[in-house]
């Protein structure tokens, strides 16, 4: 039977690298029975529609999961971000970035392998924002609590146990931000003592982020809060090859949106370049949850095959591939693996 599954291809580069992760999945072999929803962003507010249409809630709640493309925001203006939206309504509150080493890729590291969990629902993401006009003054609140430290926490932790991982690493600024960070380190030291087989430690952000990108090798799992979380991811993202290569899911107790770290790439866009790794890539990790592990092994590892010969890869990574020859490339890779 197909699965049932909602798609939202987003705008930007989103379009192009979503038809060529499509085509991938297709020759994998997967039977799935798409709900596509392409009026979201500032395309649904040009039809007078809430930048974040209901039908796209209601689609997931009742499919489950879902792979989306990504979705421009205005900046310092205009609709609150429909990617923080729909994290928050759909209460995803694990962001799960890995960061790999591609062996092929002419990188300062080779040896990087590590993933970022970011809480995904509140800190500086709530949205709790005043201006007083009065006195020019805008405040932001970054607002932590117990059940959603506990929880990404507590899902770092179990990720770590069931992949086999050693060491969970927890990011803060517990020294000038007492009570937030305060608070996520407090929990995140409760928490280690029930997972005594795993190493833990904790980290200023900005010696972590010094350490990062002079010794990524001694990292294995980074938990922390959702704006840390969010510039580590890139900042990782860095290290293995860019955005064009790191793939992501946002994953809640009952739904799952799988997404790339990547942004819509406007500067990129429409041009049949931008670089489908990391959407394929996302993608695999969404096989993966829905249970079909053999098309997700055969995407990843034609992918890792197509970097360690270099062949035919896009320009953000060195090569002069387009998005679509690099999509037919895999997709004959990924359907001889399947079929073999
Ligand atoms: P971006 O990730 O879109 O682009 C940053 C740089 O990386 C650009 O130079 C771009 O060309 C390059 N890049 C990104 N993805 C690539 C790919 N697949 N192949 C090749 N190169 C790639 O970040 P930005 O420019 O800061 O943001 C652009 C827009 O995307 C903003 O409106 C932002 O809010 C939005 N955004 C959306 C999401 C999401 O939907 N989840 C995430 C991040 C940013």
């Amino acid at each position: 039977m197909a699965h049932q599954l909602t798609l939202l291809p987003g705008d930007g580069i989103g379009p192009e690298v979503t038809e060529a992760t499509l085509q991938v999945i297709e020759a994998a072999g997967v039977d799935i029975d798409w709900d596509r929803h392409r009026v979201i962003g500032a395309n649904a507010v040009e039809r007078g529609r809430p930048a974040l249409p209901s039908d796209i809630v209601d689609s997931i709640q009742e499919r489950g999961t879902a792979l989306k493309g990504p979705v421009t925001t205005p900046v310092g203006q205009g609709f609150t971000s429909v990617n923080v939206q729909l994290r928050q309504r759909l209460d995803l509150y694990s962001n799960v970035r890995p960061a790999t080493s591609l062996e092929g890729l002419d990188t300062p590291f080779d040896d990087v392998d590590l993933i970022i969990f970011r809480e995904n629902t509140e800190g500086l993401y709530s949205g709790i924002e005043y201006y007083d006009e009065r006195l020019d003054i805008a405040d932001s609140i970054a607002r932590v609590t117990k059940r959603g430290a506990e929880r990404i926490i507590r899902f770092c932790f179990e990720y770590a146990q069931a992949h086999g991982r050693e060491h969970v690493t927890l990011a803060h600024k517990a020294n000038i931000l007492k009570k937030t960070s305060g608070l996520f380190l407090d929990i995140g030291r409760d928490l280690a003592a029930e997972y005594p087989d795993i190493k833990f430690e904790d980290s200023i952000i900005d010696n972590l982020c010094m350490q990062l990108v002079t010794n990524p090798e001694n990292y294995d799992c980074i938990v922390s809060t959702n704006l840390f979380g969010d510039i580590l991811s890139d900042l990782t993202a860095g290290l293995v090859g860019g955005l064009g290569v790191t793939p992501g899911a946002n994953i809640g107790d009952e739904l799952a949106v799988f997404e790339a770290v990547h942004g819509s790439a406007p500067d990129i866009a429409g041009q049949n370049v931008a670089n489908p790794t990391a959407m394929t890539r996302t993608a695999a990790m969404m096989l993966q949850h829905i249970g079909e592990d053999e098309a997700a092994a055969a995407i990843e590892q034609s992918l890792f095959a197509m970097y360690r010969d270099g062949d035919t890869l896009t320009q953000d990574v060195g090569g002069d591939a387009s998005t679509s020859e690099f999509a037919d490339a895999l997709s004959d890779r990924v359907a001889s693996k399947v079929e073999a």
